[in-house]
């Protein structure tokens, strides 16, 4: 166990993976700082789900029911064929579905994991790492305000993009983009709305999807095929003009949501790419998340990589005697569940987003089938709802950390 009188520790970002690691090192009886770059926590994005080892780390948390009060209310997802119709349903008791049990807006969970730990753990916004020095027994961090200050470790979960990873590894973890943007914006919700997930794939390699959430709004992504064109670059202006030219003559709510996206602040607006970095660690610094790991959207599991990471290298932290060892524990633990995660299916993104009409109808006709009843019952068949028999089915066990 490492002494007290080295615990303190800092962690950069206050999202998923940052407070789920300090809920534990808390408990654990480490002194955490939490820097944040934003002013305030940033609440923006869709619908997530808390499921197999997410769920179960939850439960540890104890905040399992106020997950459940915040349940977005979605009932399943159906796909939108080109008439409007509906020619899949998948209701969110099914055996496959896209709707789990524990549907959250992802601003709703870094709420609940900001009110669990704000107690235990100083929080400093608007502030950022911009120069770490490393020495033998500790390391020495220099903030955006001008405050140097020194810690025994420093963790990066800024997410994808993070410049903490940047001072620490430079060039080294490879971002590999997939070949996709994505557009998540809250529209205002309609009375001809529902609380299912509408999927809807549009020609020229467009996907629109319409969610509802808990707060009276819509969620709309806008997901298309494109080379890269550094549109996430571009001023926030010049990304509405994008996304209303992508969305131009794609059918179904394409109008409104192009109508919406002048009106709201709230576009978040990126290119989809997955991080694979040869190593976490570097001295006293380690990276967890997004940061080290971002499977990206496509998987739907960036937010449960983000919750057993942070779990895995709390525990190991404070069941090792060197921190050395620590970061060599986690890493191994991770790593396998890390990289099969982030193995895609042959042909995704390619094969969900077809060129044409007659590929749209395949797509289409596919999704019926595996709707379909004797489908869903043969499935059903080999599928669980435990948390536990979920996180062993994905690959990951959770040790009880003393
Ligand atoms: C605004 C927003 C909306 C999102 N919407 C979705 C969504 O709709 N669907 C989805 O699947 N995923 C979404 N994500 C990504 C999702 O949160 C992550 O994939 C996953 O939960 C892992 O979280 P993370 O904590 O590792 O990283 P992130 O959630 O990316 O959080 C990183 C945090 O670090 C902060 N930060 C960045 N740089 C610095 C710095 N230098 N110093 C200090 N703090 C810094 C950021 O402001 C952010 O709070 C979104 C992320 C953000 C930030």
């Amino acid at each position: 166990m490492i002494s007290t009188d080295s615990k303190k520790v800092l962690i950069a970002g206050a999202s998923i993976a940052g407070p789920t690691l300090a809920f534990w090192l808390a408990k654990y009886g480490f002194r955490v700082t939490v820097v944040e770059r934003s002013v305030f926590l940033r609440l923006g994005g869709q619908n997530i789900d808390v499921n197999g080892p997410a769920k179960q780390i939850v439960q540890k948390m104890g905040i399992e029911a106020a997950i459940r009060a915040a349940n977005t209310g979605e009932v399943g997802l159906q796909f939108i064929g080109q008439n409007n119709q509906v020619t899949a349903a998948f209701p969110k008791e099914g055996a496959v579905s896209g709707t789990q049990e524990l549907e959250i807006l992802r601003g709703d969970l870094v709420n609940i994991l900001y009110d669990c730990t704000k107690q235990d753990v100083v929080y400093r916004f608007s502030d950022s790492i911009t120069a770490l020095e490393q020495h033998p027994d500790q390391v020495s961090v220099t903030f955006s305000s001008g405050k140097i200050e020194t810690f025994q470790f420093v963790i990066a979960a800024d997410g994808v993009r993070s410049s903490t990873r940047r001072l620490v590894f430079g060039a080294e973890p490879v971002f590999t983009y997939l070949g996709l943007y994505t557009a998540y914006l809250t529209i205002p919700r309609q009375k001809n709305d529902n609380n299912w997930w509408r999927w809807y794939t549009a020609v020229d390699r467009r996907i629109l999807m319409l969610r509802p959430d808990n707060q009276g709004t819509m969620r709309a992504s806008v997901a298309f095929l494109e080379s890269d064109e550094a549109y996430e670059k571009l001023s926030s202006t010049e990304q509405k003009s994008v996304l209303k030219r992508k969305l131009a003559g794609a059918g179904w709510e394409a109008d409104r949501i192009i109508n919406a996206i002048d009106e709201t602040q709230d576009v978040y607006f990126d290119k989809i790419g997955q991080i694979k970095a040869p190593r976490w660690s570097e001295g006293r610094v380690v990276m967890i998340g997004d940061a080290a790991y971002c499977p990206t959207p496509l998987t739907g599991k960036g937010t449960t990589l983000a919750m057993v990471g942070a779990y895995l290298l709390a525990g190991e932290l404070a069941s090792h005697e060197r921190y050395q060892d620590a970061f060599v524990a986690y890493e191994q633990r991770m790593r396998p569940y890390v990289e099969s995660v982030q193995q895609l299916p042959p042909g995704v993104p390619w094969l969900v987003y077809p060129k044409t009409g007659l590929g749209v109808s395949v797509l289409n006709t596919v999704a019926g089938i595996f709707a379909s009843k004797p489908i869903q019952k043969l499935v059903g068949l080999f599928t669980s709802t435990k948390s536990e028999d979920e996180s062993r089915k994905e690959g990951i066990e959770l040790p009880e950390y003393a």
